[in-house]
């Protein structure tokens, strides 16, 4: 395994990490989650994704139960989580990144995992009515009581990230250092554009989720919705839209013959074309089996084999059209 800086920090992540959307409580129970993390950190992952609203607060205690039951050395991982949407519908406890939710927040979550602290707190996402100020301020707070060692974004735009770069450096408070954005082959424009100047100028770090678009660039969908895949779950069925788009599906079995290539399933090549860029610091994989990890695990061995020329093959099935350039 290799560990990349996130972003500026001292901190070194693995480059293929773990994540329990979907899957912790609605396909994984504590035993699977116990195993599955077993694996993973055998094969060096040092950091798990989490966050509150996963299942409503359980993806937190399944991982928590399993976290208690691995007995792992606090210092040989990274947990997170995530604050927005809240667990409750009161005024306040929804949507929003204001300080008194984002305090009671941290505190059920730390409930929820059995820790003392998480290692990265993340905004879920930008919320437009709270000033960035009083976000920054809470999380700062927050790091500095110890109940987080670093904080970062999630699907923020590149302005809100700046200013927010911006309050914390003028108030001398921990800044925000990574973005935890979508980034797959089918889905590049905000990574690779947007985000280019905050990587560029700011050395923000990149969690990157979906990095096999919740399943499709596994080639899964390409004869329809499979029973018990995510896309055929009760509260999953949006996905079914883009699963069976026309053009994301040809563009999913163009790139089989590419995989064939290079001697490996399209979930690896999927995976190792996200690991190829440098601004990527760590892959989070979703598995809701153990096979599936097992088999994304071994992505990583296959970067190498992604030559000029195999990555110009990928280029003409999933570039950026011209259109998408601007
Ligand atoms: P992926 O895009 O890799 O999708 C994972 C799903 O694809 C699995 O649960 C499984 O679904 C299927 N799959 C994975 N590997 C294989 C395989 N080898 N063969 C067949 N099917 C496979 O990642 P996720 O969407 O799960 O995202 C990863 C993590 O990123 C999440 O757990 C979460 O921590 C984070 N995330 C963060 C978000 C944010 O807003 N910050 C948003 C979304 C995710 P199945 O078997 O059910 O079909």
């Amino acid at each position: 395994m290799n560990y990349r800086h996130l972003g500026l920090t001292g901190i070194r992540v693995s480059e293929l990490s773990l994540g329990s959307w979907v899957t912790f409580n609605e396909q994984v129970d504590v035993d699977a989650a116990v195993e599955m993390m077993a694996t993973a950190y055998d094969a060096g992952v040092n950091f798990f994704d989490n966050a509150e609203n996963y299942a409503w607060g359980k993806s937190e205690e399944i991982m928590g139960a399993a976290l208690k039951r691995l007995n792992w050395r606090r210092g040989s991982y990274l947990v997170s989580t995530k604050f927005y949407w809240g667990l409750h519908r009161g005024v306040n406890e929804r949507n929003t990144l204001n300080r008194k939710r984002l305090i009671e927040g941290v505190n059920g979550s730390l409930a929820r995992l059995q820790l003392d602290y998480v290692d990265l707190i993340y905004c879920h996402r930008a919320d437009k009515t709270t000033p960035i100020e009083e976000t920054v301020w809470a999380m700062h707070n927050i790091i500095e009581w110890g109940k987080a060692m670093y904080w970062g974004t999630s699907e923020w735009s590149a302005d809100e990230i700046v200013e927010a770069l911006r309050i914390a450096e003028k108030h001398h408070l921990h800044k925000p250092v990574t973005e935890q954005p979508e980034y797959n082959l089918l889905a590049r424009k905000r990574f690779e554009k947007e985000y280019a100047r905050i990587f560029r100028d700011h050395g923000y770090g990149a969690t990157i989720w979906s990095p096999l678009a919740s399943g499709m660039l596994t080639g899964k969908y390409l004869k329809g919705i499979p029973k018990g895949s995510r896309a055929s779950l009760r509260e999953y069925t949006w996905l079914q839209k883009q699963m069976k788009d026309k053009e994301r599906l040809a563009k999913v079995r163009a790139l089989q013959s590419v995989a064939k290539s290079v001697g490996c399933a399209l979930s690896q090549l999927s995976i190792a074309w996200c690991l190829k860029n440098p601004n990527v610091s760590t892959v989070i994989l979703g598995a809701s089996r153990i096979e599936q990890l097992r088999e994304n695990l071994k992505a990583a061995a296959y970067v190498s084999k992604l030559t000029p020329k195999v990555m110009g093959q990928i280029e003409g099935i999933f570039g950026m059209k011209k259109e998408e350039d601007d």
